[in-house]
């Protein structure tokens, strides 16, 4: 192998423990320890590791765990009613619906009726617009724990060829616009385009977020380039991403491991949203 390997899990521990001494900081100054209110409907049970996981690290920051949980057979006006009553209780900084929501429930819906304020996972109109115009919001916290991963290796971003595979309003769609904010080029791919290898060797940096397992091999890599798998699947042999890693680091710079990359990115980002929502809702400013 002879790609750098990009540490997401030191790197999102380096995160929490900045966020942890803010949130240190917001209380010694008078203010009030952010709270997060996750949302879990239902049992499924992925969302409820992904839950657990969210609600021990927000306590592991020093922040309030505000968690909620409504059986899957709840009616779309009581889970309404529970997103309005979180939007007013001044104790909730942050709210976070975990999705997918049971079939019979509209989550767009749900999500519509949390503030932006509030929105820490940056999917409302609101954030996505703000984030669409270049305004400051709260950002997705996937794609933007891949600028910080992209930040702490110093890789360059300014007029360089950047290609996001896959154009989801949850990743890919604000991956490319936080690219383009840095003054990338960015050529977005998606299921039509038209010799994907082709497109993605252009790119210095490479994201990737198809939710296919191995559908980047060494042959849509640059040499040198920098490459994110954002993907999760469970394999037969534990978790693996959207890039064949064993093929594509033989021509890499630099590449996320699956586990242990993006993954870890993700809830930190989340903290550091909720901070920030927890500063600006208290009248914080540096
Ligand atoms: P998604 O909503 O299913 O979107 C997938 C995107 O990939 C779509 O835009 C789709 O194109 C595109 N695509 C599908 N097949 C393609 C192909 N053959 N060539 C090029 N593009 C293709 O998925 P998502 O929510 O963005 O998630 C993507 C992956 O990231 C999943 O594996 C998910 O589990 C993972 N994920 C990880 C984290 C984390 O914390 N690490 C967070 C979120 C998601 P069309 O639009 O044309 O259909």
């Amino acid at each position: 192998m002879t790609a750098q390997v990009i540490d997401g899990t030191a790197v999102a521990r380096r995160v929490r423990l900045d966020v942890a001494a803010g949130v240190a900081r917001l209380v010694a100054g008078g203010g009030s320890a952010p709270g997060l209110a996750t949302v879990l409907i239902g049992e499924d049970p992925a969302s409820q590791v992904y839950v657990r996981n969210k609600r021990k690290l927000c306590v592991e920051a020093g922040m309030a765990d505000l968690h909620q949980h409504l059986p899957g057979d709840v009616d779309q006006e009581s889970a309404a009613a529970l997103i309005d009553q979180l939007a007013a209780d001044p104790a909730v900084s942050g709210i976070l619906l975990q999705l997918p929501t049971p079939a019979h429930l509209d989550s767009e819906a749900l999500l519509a009726r949390i503030p932006a304020a509030k929105d820490v996972d940056g999917l409302t109109t609101d954030n996505a617009g703000l984030l669409a115009q270049g305004r400051p919001g709260l950002r997705p916290c996937t794609p933007s724990g891949v600028m910080v991963l992209l930040d702490e290796h110093a890789v360059p971003l300014s007029g360089v060829e950047t290609v996001v595979v896959g154009r989801s309003v949850l990743v890919g769609k604000p991956m490319a616009q936080l690219l383009l904010e840095r003054s990338a080029t960015v050529t977005i791919c998606h299921s039509r385009t038209r010799d994907l290898a082709a497109v993605c060797r252009r790119a210095d940096v490479l994201v990737v977020a198809a939710g296919i397992p191995g559908l980047i091999g060494a042959d849509a890599v640059k040499p040198g380039a920098t490459v994110i798998d954002v993907g999760i699947h469970r394999g037969e042999h534990g978790l693996v991403g959207d890039v064949d890693a064993m093929a594509v680091a033989e021509v890499a710079g630099m590449i996320t491991p699956v586990p242990g990359g993006v993954g870890p990115m993700t809830i930190a980002m989340l903290l550091a949203n909720t901070l920030t929502a927890a500063r600006a809702q208290q009248g914080v400013v540096d």
